[in-house]
């Protein structure tokens, strides 16, 4: 059906079909339908082109910590682009917002980690990742040390080397990936993967079990590192069971194998603590993290590295002259500078104490759904959780994916003044900005759930 502006030939909706590609979007539906077009945003809302308010249920993309239109974060932006709109990192050039940025995340940091990398995105940032592991080996000497095992259900980007250790069958089909020396063992989902009569535990000694023999058989001295999100988001906002991590990395140290934590989604108080990693028992070598850096204002992007690490980058860089990598934006001082604010603005307004103390009631709501009829897990973190819909709770048997259950539930909440996210198929996803209130998720919930009982015929 096409949408009345669409047809209206010089509206913006028109005129974003001529001219627009889209990302993960069905190209030939929005030739057909058009967009939503986003104008205004305040605190936890958007408002349409057409004034209509809705709750952000999904912070842009699992993004917009601090919401919309944050004044503090603004005026950061301005003040940094009136003294230095611009300058890189390249040949020992820095900028007092990258050495800031860098100390304040090293300050938060978990574990042992040393020293940040600056790049522009989550998918720059993995895709680093895989370049630097690879590096440090062969600075070790182990140059067949180079695979990288992630999971089935992970999403770490969309470049050439993120969207491999991605383990969604739609962003390789077609696209030609995974590129070699990129392996996915099994995705931690008790619900959909657990054994009749295993427990969690069990089935948390199984995964890092089947993780052990997939390094077995490919070799130790070719598996370089593990690469995981605390939580998984994209691929339906997956907890893994309690211990899960803990047994996965008596693995990893057995066969010196690097520990990667993803926090692209996780970081920044997502999870209820700074760190996905702290609320899992992630001790990471390596970490990755991007959009709550910056509230999202700016894309920003950061690897944070072992001193270890860093070590052997150093020796490579006397070996070659240099470490040849870097990005034009690498530590850009307008998008550091707002991160600098946002880290400093958690601090000031007690971000994670406040995510602590809402998460129950998010989490209350959620676990309420599992009675809903459509509804088959509840799966929450925090502030970060989503709805799996199943035909059968008893079998959990999943719809027929041609009814697009999920999206046409997605579609019901955006008319009620939602937006939600559906994901991974029959996944629905909330991951509201981090300063929602109460009040806010009472109502985010009320529209939830208005969305899933008007697909309920459908489900019939
Ligand atoms: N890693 C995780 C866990 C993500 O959720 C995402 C994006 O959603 C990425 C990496 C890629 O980030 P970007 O879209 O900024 O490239």
């Amino acid at each position: 059906m096409n949408s009345p502006t669409l047809s209206q030939g010089n509206s913006l909706a028109s005129r974003d079909v001529k001219s627009l590609i889209h990302s993960y979007t069905n190209l030939s539906a929005h030739e057909k339908e058009g967009p939503l077009i986003i104008e205004t945003g305040k605190g936890i809302y958007v408002y349409d082109d057409n004034g209509k308010e809705y709750i952000e249920g999904l912070a842009g993309l699992w993004c917009t910590s601090f919401g919309f239109g944050e004044q503090e974060l603004i005026d950061a932006a301005i003040r940094q682009m009136h003294k230095l709109p611009y300058y890189h990192s390249f040949a020992s050039k820095s900028t007092e917002p990258g050495i800031l940025l860098a100390e304040k995340l090293l300050e938060i940091a978990p574990g042992n980690l040393s020293k940040v990398f600056f790049a522009n995105s989550g998918s720059e940032a993995n895709d680093t990742v895989v370049k630097l592991v690879w590096y440090y080996n062969n600075s070790r000497g182990l140059p067949k040390k180079k695979k990288i095992i992630s999971r089935q259900k992970a999403y770490h980007g969309v470049t050439v080397a993120a969207a491999s250790m991605t383990g969604l069958p739609p962003l390789h089909n077609d696209f030609d990936l995974p590129i070699q020396n990129i392996l996915h063992t099994s995705c931690p989902h008790y619900y959909r993967f657990g054994k009749d009569g295993e427990s969690e535990e069990d089935f948390a000694t199984r995964m890092a079990t089947e993780l052990e023999e997939l390094i077995l058989r490919e070799g130790p001295d070719t598996v370089a590192a593990f690469i995981a999100e605390p939580v998984m988001g994209a691929g339906g906002v997956i907890v893994p069971p309690k211990g899960y991590f803990q047994k996965i990395q008596a693995v990893l140290k057995k066969y010196d194998v690097l520990m990667v934590a993803d926090e692209v989604i996780c970081g920044f108080g997502r999870t209820g603590n700074m760190w996905g990693s702290e609320t899992l028992g992630i001790q990471p070598d390596i970490l990755s993290c991007a959009k709550a850096l910056s509230s999202a204002y700016l894309p920003i992007a950061a690897v944070l590295v072992s001193e270890d690490i860093f070590r052997g980058m150093v020796k490579q860089s006397e070996k070659h002259g240099a470490f040849a990598h870097g990005y034009t934006y690498s530590g850009h001082p307008v998008p550091a500078a707002v991160a600098l604010r946002t880290l400093e603005l958690m601090e000031e307004r007690n971000m994670v104490e406040h995510v602590q103390a809402i998460a129950p009631l998010f989490e209350k709501r959620f676990q309420a759904l599992a009675d809903h009829p459509l509804v088959g897990e509840v799966r929450v973190c925090g502030l970060v959780g989503a709805v799996e819909l199943v035909a059968d709770k008893a079998t959990r048997q999943s719809f027929d994916p041609s009814l697009g259950l999920a999206a046409n539930a997605v579609k019901a909440m955006q008319d009620a003044g939602l937006i939600a996210r559906a994901v991974a198929g029959d996944n629905v996803a909330l991951c509201p900005p981090l300063i929602i209130t109460e009040d806010q998720i009472n109502d985010m919930f009320d529209k939830f759930e208005q969305g899933l009982n008007a697909v309920l015929p459908l489900a019939q």
